[in-house]
């Protein structure tokens, strides 16, 4: 279940103080709607008798929410909020959209970024306690957290990685490799220890997104190179090449 806020003073507020019981009732069905379907704010118009099925005049209702700013019909003003999600380019095409609806609720990107974070954490949490497990009987846990360094994470820019290690290495930053992800994935490896440093040192979320980085790093080095020397140069320090093949060095220390 999930949560519509309200703004404890909101009845008061000369925007809603003047609304009639049935709009009213429809502006707070409304958002619970969006919230639900994570429309970003959105109401369809065939939406409305479903929405307030005791008002009686339900176009009505929508336009006195119109009228008092509250919603937004197609082509109504911007009102130029970066809480509304109407001004941030949500459409009010068939329906209508609530102002400020971001204020204080959640966009759907965020719920579903949310939600991501979370099953990325129980799984986790479920590998761990299963490895606790499987190692026997449990040991005192130390009062603070003692870092501790996986041998298993250490490899050299040389070295073949096979796809199991790959998936280790990549567990506590991506969590278990599974689907057409581990395909996709396996049939990159082995993958060079430079190669994963690189596309683990690129922020992303998923294994997906780093076997596209992976995917990438090689087409970058399939193009022509520069000098061998200067490759070199390039990996350790990922500056970018002039034509020459000399790397180019960070603004703030030509700058100085
Ligand atoms: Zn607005």
């Amino acid at each position: 279940m999930a949560w519509v806020r309200l703004d404890e003073n909101c009845p008061d507020h000369p925007k809603v103080e003047g609304l009639s019981d049935g709009a009213f009732r429809l502006w707070v069905s409304a958002k619970c709607y969006a919230n639900r379907l994570r429309t970003d704010g959105y109401v369809p118009q065939g939406q409305l008798k479903k929405l307030s099925p005791r008002t009686r005049y339900k176009l009505r209702a929508a336009s006195e929410l119109t009228r008092y700013r509250l919603w937004h019909s197609p082509g109504s003003v911007d009102c130029g909020s970066r809480k509304c999600p109407y001004s941030l380019g949500v459409s009010a095409d068939g329906g209508f959209v609530i102002h400020d609806y971001f204020e204080y609720q959640p966009s759907a990107a965020e719920i579903q970024e949310l939600s991501e974070k979370r099953a990325d954490a129980g799984r986790r949490g479920g590998l761990a306690k299963a490895k606790q497990l499987a190692s026997g009987p449990l040991k005192p846990v130390p009062s603070r957290p003692v870092p501790t360094r996986d041998r298993d994470i250490e490899f050299s820019d040389e070295e073949e990685i096979p796809v199991q290690r790959v998936e280790q290495i990549g567990f506590p930053s991506y969590g278990m490799l599974g689907g057409s992800t581990s395909l996709k994935v396996a049939r990159l490896c082995p993958i060079f220890g430079w190669e994963l440093r690189k596309s683990m040192s690129t922020p992303g979320k998923s294994w997906a997104y780093f076997a596209k980085v992976v995917e990438s790093i090689r087409e970058e080095a399939a193009k022509p190179k520069p000098p061998a020397g200067a490759l070199k140069t390039q990996l350790r320090y990922v500056a970018p090449l002039d034509r020459n093949g000399i790397p180019i060095p960070r603004p703030q220390e030509s700058a100085k």
